[in-house]
């Protein structure tokens, strides 16, 4: 077998007993974007020379007798999160040749880790967006159908893991951007709690509900690289000094006595029936290892994407306001004639149309006489969804959704309509209003591409939502089908 193929876990073991070297994945791993990104389209860039180098460097820690779960697993990284030396474009023209003076906090404590970044991968334009064909640079494809979309925007990763360029990938979820293309190609998406992993050196989209989040080939991976990315950081305020948990190493075996609330909003009619089909069906999986489950009813999550799409345009109107022209990035310096001028071409010429749309939406939800009715009444719904979702939280051990109303859409079937677009998060957008951790699980097939159930639970609580999901896995083999491509 290739070892681009392996798990953490499995190539771990390899690792540790000898049989392979970082140097033997790495290689692995580029050869198959080599083979098959062009097609894919998943990386922006690819970091060959420094990846051998630091496969090198982890096989020599390895050899002084060096243990770690992620000393020598290469990875990739969403093009939004800075990686010093290496190119981060966020997927716009403004910051096409842009290479940050540091690394995020997450990259630093993957370096520190031994992880070893191997390229850098690609999304809708500062993430804004589900779909990834808002990238100014291309489309990336899905591995199940290359004339499907990956989902977004953290679409290059995830169709990165499904296609086995790599061990793992991060991305960023803001408002779903983890989660949906999990559920669109077929890996596990984790979006850990608001505050657990340090937002320091992610391109700040929405800053009260961005995270930076994991796509795996399986949930038990995905608690490996959230315990070695999650912590207190002194460069984010909004890092609480919780303990990290050993994930991993606490996975649970019995899910007895453990409740679950299907919420019969996300069950309408709205959502493909095959899909409903689906997730009931591993609803009963679960029940069977003895969780008990109960219709719920969360009547404010109907106004989870109004409130989302006023949330997230003002606070982009805000942190979009540093590419100006002349601190970051694309510069207009041909035929202007004032600073101005410099601001409003820069601006004008180095982003794309999603973006100025959500600036525009932004800046007038702001504005002095549509404050009070649009951003203040969105902070006060989004307060009414937080109590209803954490009260519901307080009924039952987790939540069950569908991630998304239906299968992977084909490539411009819905590009020219935002509206469409922004309803894709129906089901992803409370957790991040609410601040609540998340993963999307593979649980089946329609029409041959895969589908994915949410699971979200307490502030906080992530090791239930690995226990619910990896005893899922364990009791079913969604997860390691892999697309023919
Ligand atoms: N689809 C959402 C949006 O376009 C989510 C984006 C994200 O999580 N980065 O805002």
């Amino acid at each position: 077998m290739s070892l681009n193929r392996l798990t953490i876990s499995e190539a771990r073991d390899k690792l540790d007993a000898g049989e392979i070297s970082s140097l033997d994945l790495v290689q692995d791993c580029l050869e198959r974007i080599k083979e098959i990104d062009e097609r894919l389209r998943s990386c922006l860039e690819v970091c060959q020379e420094k990846a051998l180098l630091e496969a090198k460097e982890a096989d020599a820690r390895i050899k002084k007798g060096e243990t770690g779960a992620l000393l020598g697993i290469p990875y990739i990284a969403k093009d939004n999160i800075l990686t010093k030396g290496v190119k981060t474009t966020a997927a716009s023209k403004m910051l096409e040749n842009y290479i940050a003076p540091t690394d995020a906090t997450v990259i630093k404590k993957l370096r520190h880790s031994g992880a070893v970044l191997l390229a850098k991968s690609n999304l809708d334009e500062f993430a804004h967006g589900a779909s990834t064909e808002n990238s100014a640079f291309f489309t990336t494809r899905n591995p199940w159908d290359l004339e499907r979309v990956p989902g977004g925007s953290s679409g290059g990763s995830a169709a990165a893991v499904a296609a086995d360029l790599c061990l793992f990938a991060l991305g960023t979820d803001t408002g779903g951007s983890v989660r949906a293309p999990a559920s669109f190609c077929g890996v596990s998406g984790l979006k850990p709690s608001y505050g657990r992993c340090s937002r320091f050196g992610l391109i700040a989209m929405t800053s009260s509900t961005d995270v930076p989040g994991v796509l795996s080939k399986t949930v038990s991976d995905s608690a490996l690289v959230l315990k070695a990315v999650a912590g207190r950081d002194e460069y984010d305020a909004t890092t609480p000094d919780i303990e990290v948990g050993d994930y991993y190493n606490n996975l649970g075996e019995d899910l007895q006595g453990l409740t679950a609330g299907l919420t019969q909003e996300y069950f309408d009619d709205q959502t493909d029936p095959e899909v409903i089909k689906l997730v009931k069906t591993a609803v009963n999986v679960l029940e069977e290892k003895g969780v008990k489950i109960k219709e719920t009813s969360l009547p404010y999550s109907k106004y989870s994407v109004p409130t989302y799409y006023i949330i997230t345009p003002s606070e982009i109107s805000s942190n979009m306001a540093r590419f100006d022209g002349i601190r970051y990035g694309f510069r207009k310096e041909q035929g202007v004639s004032s600073l101005a001028d410099v601001y409003h071409k820069s601006r004008a010429g180095g982003l794309g149309p999603e973006v100025k749309r959500r600036i525009m939406l932004g800046t007038y939800a702001l504005s002095a006489g549509y404050r009070d009715a649009y951003y203040l009444q969105a902070q006060k719904t989004r307060t009414k969804i937080k109590e209803e979702m954490d009260s519901a939280l307080e009924e039952f051990d987790f939540l069950i959704t569908p991630t998304s109303p239906h299968i992977a859409f084909k490539i411009g079937e819905q590009s020219d309509d935002p509206l469409q677009m922004y309803l894709e998060d129906i089901f992803v957008s409370g957790a991040s209003l609410a601040g609540l951790p998340a993963l999307s699980i593979p649980c089946g097939f329609s029409q041959g591409l895969p589908v994915g159930m949410q699971v979200i639970v307490k502030r906080f609580d992530e090791q239930t939502l690995f226990d619910v999901s990896y005893n899922y896995q364990k009791a079913t083999q969604w997860h390691l089908q892999k697309p023919d491509f």
